[in-house]
This record gives structure tokens, C-alpha cells and sequence, in this order.
């Protein structure tokens, strides 16, 4: 006998906002404080991938490290787009997370274990599942208490300055760091920056802001109206979705691709495993290239499936299958106009596009010439995640896409990237290891 595992829509309800014990902090920096004009290690954004790197290097006795962040706050921007879209559980399962590889720190299983007596008896199936080596979901609200855990017990608070970072100048011995608040000068930099939502194809409406009626995902939507379009093929969309459908609008949903896809993770599971990552690392650009075009394709957590189908056997979703956008225009009283390839239009009181992310290679922080980049990607060490062109500046997150495969925008994929290159890092302070040289080809000696 077989049984067929289906995942129900009752685990994206974990509730948010509990309160959660947490260790005493020491003091922060203040919101107007200027960091320091010099530090070891510079890490630029203090999202799951900084928390990551900054925990690391406490593990590796290195404790003169700034964090610059926009925002000031550990995690801030990943958490504000989550709760934004009422995302309640993530993706990725409890394996994935932003702790130390290698070190025996509680990790994000254990400390969801520690706190049983906060879960609902959902969440804590969901933990027994995992224990058995099953595909987990894990609440929002645990991820956020365990990044709070990883930020009190690694001192990474005290080391986060609120600062935007307007450019990283590499030089043989240092870094210069360039703020709206002064400049630090590092040994080494790890940039940290994420990724930026994908803009409309400028042919759309021409470029620049998006007419009237017209948001992108990390934006609020507006409150008012019947007719909501949302335009994407992810979860991002799934969540809008989710959401307008809740608040009794009908919903109009144009997916580029010939249907939607439901599968459990956003990335093969296979590339979240060393033999999946050799399968990167062991073929050329070409290839490289078109394993990430193949395997990072917009996808929806099954546990959407019955609410959506649901709603589009109700007539409450109309789904636009196949259909590309060749315009977007303002229509009467500020509502959204669509024009598909096909010569049709969808109009909506509110259209939200959600069409992705691009990774921050550093571009428009360092020289060009310094980046390399080569088909949007940056060119790296591939054993240091540092830059080619300037060894003392590494990349964690989404821009190590070329190196680690698709996994690398995953939280997963900064436990990886993480531990590379605070080992280099650390071996390069205790002069063990000698910065390599940059690769001069393409930098002018000036950089
Ligand atoms: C809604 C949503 C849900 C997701 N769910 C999952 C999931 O369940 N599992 C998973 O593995 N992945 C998930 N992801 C992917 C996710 O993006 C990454 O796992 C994670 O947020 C990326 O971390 P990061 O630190 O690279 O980027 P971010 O979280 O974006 O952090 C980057 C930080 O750098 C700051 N920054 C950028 N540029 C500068 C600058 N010039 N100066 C100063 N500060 C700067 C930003 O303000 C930000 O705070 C999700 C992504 C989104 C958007």
C-alpha cells in the first residue's frame, strides 16, 4: 500500500507576533551613532545572510566587526517583506538555517524544541516531522526568535550601525567603506546586500515610476477596490492572492508560464546538498547558466493548491495562463490596464506585480571593472566567494548564484557561502593564509 503525502493549507496559519524570551542585550548603537572609522571586518547588510557571516566570524575570535545596514536592524528588510505579504511560515525547512556550520551552536530545530510550550499543536507536529527527517514547515514567528537568539548570543546588535552604504573602494591593503555616515576602513569586506525586486520590462509603460493603479509586491496595496490583477508565478503572488481573496476581492492572475507549479521548495532539493552544489561547480559558464535558468522557476508552496483551485472553480480567481504583458497603461479613475500578447486586456482597481528578485553583485558599490560582471554575474573565487578583481571583498547571498548554484539565495545557501569565507577570512587575519593578489587583467592599477 502507498500513501501520497498531502500537504494541507492549515499549516500556513502559525500565528505571529508571540513573545518570546530573549537573553540580556548589551547596548546597541543609537540610531543617529557613527560607526567606527576602522574595523577587521565590514559586513555590509544585516540581513540572514550578515547575521550569518557575523556569527561566524564570533565563532572564529574575531570580534572587530562592524555590521552597516540600512535599516539598523538585524533581519529587518527580510522580515518586513515577509510580514507585508502575511506570510506566516517559510519555505525552507528547519535544515535551513542562518546558524554557524561546523560549530555545535542550539540550532533552529533544537531551539523550536526548546520553546515547545509556545507552539500550537500544528507547529509542533511540524517539529516531530522534522526530527523524523521529513520535509518541515517552520513559523515565521520562530524564524524571527531564532535570528534574535543568533544576534544576542553572537553580539551582533552592538555591531550594527545604521549607515547605507554608497561605495566600497578596494585597495591592495584595505577597504574603504564610503557611508552616509562617515567612512570605515576595513581589512576585509563581505558584502551581505541581497537582492532588489525585479522592475517591469521597460517596454511595459517606458520605464521610471509605474502608472497609477500599479505596485510592486514590496510595496503596501492599496486598501480600496473590488478587481485586484497580481502578475507572477511565485509565492510572492500566491500570498497576494491569498490575501485579496481573503479581503472579498475577485482576483485576476496573469502567469507568463503555460500553467502554475507547486512544489514543496523554490529550489530542487538536490541543490541544497554538496553533490547538488558539485554539479555547479564541475561544468563550465554555459552550463552553470543554463542549470540556474532551469532550476530557478517561479513556484508556489503545495499548501496553496486547494484555496486556489478553490477560488478559481468559484469564479472568484480568473487565471491568465500563457499570457505575457506587452503594456501596462493608467485607466479611468486610477484603475490598472493590462494589454496581453494576444490583443486582450485586464483591468483591476489595483494591479500588483510580483516578478521576482535580482541578485546585488555589487555593482554600483565597487568599480565595474572590479565585479566582472559577466552575464549579470559577478566574477568570484570560487573556494573564498571573494571578487577576482579585490581578494579582500567576498560576497555572501544571492550573488554567489554562479558558484553555489541556485541555493545560494536560500537561507541554506548562506550557511554554505558563510562558512568559506569567514574561514578565509579568519586565516587571513591570524596571517595564516596571504590575501592573493588581484587578478590584474582587467583592473587598471589605479583601483
Ligand atoms: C518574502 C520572502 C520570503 C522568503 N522566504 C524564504 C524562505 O522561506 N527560505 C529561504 O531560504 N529563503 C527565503 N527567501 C529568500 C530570501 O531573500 C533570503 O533567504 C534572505 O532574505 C536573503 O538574505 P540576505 O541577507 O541576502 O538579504 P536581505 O534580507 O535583503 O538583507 C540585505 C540587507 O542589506 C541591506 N542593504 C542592501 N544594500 C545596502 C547598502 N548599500 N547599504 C546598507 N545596507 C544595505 C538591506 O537593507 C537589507 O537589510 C525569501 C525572500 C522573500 C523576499
Amino acid at each position: 500500500m502507498s500513501t501520497t503525502f498531502v500537504p494541507g493549507p492549515h499549516l500556513l496559519e502559525s500565528p505571529r507576533g508571540r513573545d518570546w524570551p530573549r537573553l540580556p542585550a548589551a547596548p546597541v548603537p543609537g540610531r543617529g551613532a557613527v560607526p567606527p572609522e576602522r574595523a577587521d571586518v565590514v559586513v555590509v547588510g544585516a540581513g540572514p545572510a550578515g547575521l550569518a557571516v557575523a556569527s561566524a566570524l564570533w565563532h572564529h575570535g574575531v570580534s572587530d566587526v562592524v555590521v552597516l545596514d540600512r535599516a539598523g536592524r538585524p533581519c529587518g528588510r527580510f522580515f518586513g517583506r515577509v510580514d507585508l505579504l502575511g506570510q506566516r511560515v517559510l519555505r525552507s525547512p528547519y535544515e535551513h538555517h542562518p546558524g554557524v556550520e561546523g560549530y555545535r551552536d542550539c540550532e533552529l530545530l533544537d531551539f523550536a524544541r526548546l520553546h515547545w510550550g509556545r507552539l500550537t499543536p500544528v507547529e509542533r507536529r511540524e517539529v516531530r516531522m522534522a526530527q523524523a527527517g521529513h520535509r518541515s514547515v517552520v513559523p515565521v514567528d520562530v524564524f524571527e526568535a531564532y535570528c534574535d537568539h543568533l544576534v544576542d548570543t553572537h553580539g551582533v546588535a552592538e555591531k550594527t550601525w545604521r549607515a547605507t552604504v554608497r561605495e566600497v573602494l578596494p585597495a591592495d591593503d584595505r577597504v574603504t567603506v564610503r557611508t552616509d555616515r562617515g567612512p570605515v576602513t576595513a581589512r576585509h569586506v563581505v558584502l551581505c546586500p541581497g537582492e532588489e525586486r525585479r522592475e517591469a520590462p521597460e517596454e511595459w509603460w517606458g520605464g521610471g515610476a509605474a502608472p497609477p493603479g500599479v505596485s510592486h509586491w514590496d510595496e503596501r496595496v492599496p486598501a480600496a477596490g473590488e478587481r485586484q490583477v497580481v502578475v507572477g508565478a511565485g509565492l510572492t503572488s500566491a500570498h497576494l492572492i491569498s490575501n485579496a481573496l481573503e479581503a472579498g476581492r475577485e482576483v485576476h492572475w496573469v502567469v507568463r508560464e503555460p500553467g502554475e507549479r507547486y512544489q514543496c521548495a523554490d529550489v530542487n532539493s538536490k541543490f541544497f546538498r554538496p553533490e547538488g552544489r558539485a554539479r555547479i561547480g564541475n561544468v563550465g559558464w554555459a552550463d552553470r547558466l543554463r542549470l540556474i535558468a532551469e532550476f530557478r522557476r517561479a513556484s508556489i508552496m503545495f499548501e496553496f493548491r486547494p484555496q486556489l483551485e478553490r477560488a478559481e472553480a468559484e469564479g472568484r480567481l480568473v487565471v491568465h495562463r500563457g499570457e505575457a504583458i506587452t503594456g501596462v497603461t493608467a485607466g479611468a479613475g486610477g484603475t490598472a490596464v493590462l494589454r496581453l500578447a494576444g490583443g486582450r486586456r485586464v483591468a483591476g482597481d489595483c494591479a500588483v506585480l510580483a516578478l521576482g528578485t535580482t541578485p546585488e553583485t555589487g555593482r554600483g558599490l565597487m568599480p565595474e571593472e572590479v565585479v566582472g560582471e559577466r552575464d549579470g554575474w559577478p566574477e568570484l573565487d570560487e573556494r573564498t566567494l571573494a571578487y577576482a578583481y579585490a581578494p579582500r571583498v567576498s560576497v555572501v547571498g544571492a550573488a554567489a548564484g554562479m558558484v553555489l548554484g541556485p541555493a545560494a539565495r536560500n537561507i541554506d545557501g548562506h550557511r554554505v557561502a558563510t562558512a568559506r569565507v569567514a574561514e578565509s577570512i579568519a586565516r587571513s587575519l591570524r596571517g595564516e593564509a596571504p590575501v592573493a593578489a588581484p587578478v590584474r587583467a582587467k583592473v587598471g592599477a589605479g583601483v
